[in-house]
């Protein structure tokens, strides 16, 4: 891995709830999880279902894992992989997890109350890798070291999620899942994502869906290609599949995507991209 390398690789790409079976098997049914490499710096967006396989895989290399986790809102989907995350039960790795607090609930209670018995029975007591827990919110700007900068902005959704900007050596990707669009911040979200590299956004429906799903907080494969447009994206990956969404009828939403904004891709479990 080269000092400046900066690549994109798809873990968990489906929304809501994992559906692996015969007819997803080749898209992927775990739930949303992107790692992110930036020159020495490892970054998790979100801890859904995708993040079991990543942390084998890390475990795998030997080395001492430190990683900066980022977690959009926590709806299930989101978080439902950290008990499963192995590396969290082993010594010597250290994760910083980065979330909004809820009403009077600190986002450090807010993860731990995932692993409480009866849901669970093993208790964030038994976590031994070095867990930091970082509160964040909407227009905010982390600087993780002089090269790696990572911003927020506000994502219309229920119960709220955020949207992240990471900005890498020149490049940059933004992670824009669990949205509902709406005209009055268009131009908010347009400004935040404007020329980046990648742009990740929820395509979890279609317009003809969307009709009947109008307040669910999700956003649709043709408004991704609109945005993706006005913004100059260079490359857009639709995310955040219907978990009832056929191989199939993802790849008709690709090339239909495709015959408007040629540089979309419908993410794939596996799917590796190099900025
Ligand atoms: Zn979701
Ligand atoms: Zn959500």
């Amino acid at each position: 891995m080269l000092n400046n390398d900066f690549s994109i690789l798809f873990w968990g790409v489906r929304g809501s709830t994992p559906s692996p079976n015969k007819n997803t098997i080749q898209f992927g049914g775990n739930t949303p999880c992107v790692q992110i490499q930036a020159g020495k710096h490892l970054l998790i967006l979100d801890a859904g279902t995708g993040i079991c396989q990543l942390g084998k895989s890390l475990i795998e290399q030997k080395e001492q894992i430190k990683a900066h986790i980022f977690i959009s809102h926590v709806h299930w989907d989101h978080i439902q992989g950290i008990p499963f995350f192995l590396p969290l039960y082993e010594k010597n790795h250290q994760f910083i997890f980065y979330g909004e607090k809820k009403d009077n609930t600190p986002f450090s209670q807010i993860i731990k109350n995932i692993m409480t018995p009866p849901y669970f029975p093993i208790t964030w007591d038994e976590i031994k890798a070095d867990c930091t827990f970082y509160e964040i919110y909407q227009d905010k700007t982390l600087h993780l070291d002089d090269h790696l900068t990572v911003k927020t902005l506000r994502l219309n959704h229920p119960d709220d999620a955020l949207g992240f900007r990471i900005e890498f050596e020149g490049k940059s990707c933004c992670y824009i899942s669990d949205i509902e669009h709406q005209k009055t911040t268009e131009s908010q979200l347009i400004q935040f994502i404007k020329n980046t590299d990648i742009l990740i956004y929820d395509a979890n429906f279609t317009e003809e869906e969307y009709i009947h799903k109008k307040g669910w907080g999700h956003s649709t494969w043709q408004n991704g290609v609109k945005i993706a447009k006005k913004a100059y994206v260079k490359k857009l990956i639709l995310f955040h599949h219907d978990p009832y969404r056929y191989d199939e009828e993802l790849e008709s939403i690709e090339t239909q995507a495709k015959k408007i904004y040629p540089n979309t891709f419908a993410a794939k479990e596996g799917m590796h991209l190099f900025l």
